[in-house]
């Protein structure tokens, strides 16, 4: 078994019977990497730079299921609307309406997540949560027919502290909870909480992720130029 295959089963097996989807983050490597953990059975991969998923798509099996999950410029959403499987990073209702149009010119509905601030970092991308309540109760939502909200995603601050990793995903997770009970719309149906990284899955599924993103420790570190 390679090195890739070994890590995912590693994974998969530490995530257990837990209801965890694991979404293998392949950013800056190379399609060989995906190529061995697709033969070993794994479908769900993510990519954050819209042209470098497109460019990866085009090469690798069609069965692939391709999550984006960094910030996405509207005029980038092209390259991904015609078969991207979730884009985990909507972080503006000027976004959602770029990708619903895009959605419409490919006769689908994108199925999306909105991306919740809850790290202490600033640079961090995202809504907060009276942000987010506003885009719920806009109205402009409902008339958006080629997207679809299914969840929420949020990044916890990258620090040593444990504790202060577990009160942010427990934050989201009890807004996640509040929202799915309370907003519920023909685009929009709460199912989703995209949260954990290498670092921090194990706590992101103790507070009740449903969905983590893996790279580094698939694929190893990466070598940014
Ligand atoms: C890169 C990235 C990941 C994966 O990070 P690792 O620490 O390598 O597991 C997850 N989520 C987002 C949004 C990312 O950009």
């Amino acid at each position: 078994m390679g090195k890739v295959s070994k890590n995912i089963a590693d994974i998969k097996s530490e995530i257990g019977n837990e209801k965890v989807a694991l979404v293998a983050i392949s950013k800056t490597k190379p399609a060989s990497m995906i190529e061995e953990a697709y033969d070993f059975g794994h479908l769900d991969f993510g990519e954050n730079k819209a042209q470098e998923l497109s460019e990866k798509s085009e090469n690798l099996p069609k069965e692939i299921r391709w999550h984006f999950v960094g910030h996405l410029q509207r005029n980038k959403v092209k390259y991904i609307a015609p078969f991207v499987h979730l884009i985990h990073s909507v972080d503006s209702l000027r976004l959602l309406k770029a990708i619903n149009k895009e959605g419409e010119k490919n006769d689908r509905i994108i199925d999306c997540l909105l991306q919740v601030h809850i790290a202490e970092e600033s640079t961090k991308f995202g809504f907060d949560e009276k942000e987010l309540i506003e885009l719920l109760n806009d109205t402009d939502l409902s008339t958006l027919r080629h997207v679809k909200i299914t969840g929420l995603m949020g990044m916890a601050t990258f620090t040593e502290d444990t504790k202060q990793i577990k009160r942010e995903f427990s934050g989201l997770k009890k807004l996640f909870d509040e929202l799915a009970t309370n907003y519920k719309l023909a685009n929009v149906d709460f199912q989703e909480l995209s949260m954990g990284m290498s670092g921090d899955y194990t706590i992101a599924i103790g507070c009740g992720s449903t969905m983590v993103r893996i790279g580094s420790s698939i694929f190893g570190e990466r070598n940014y130029a």
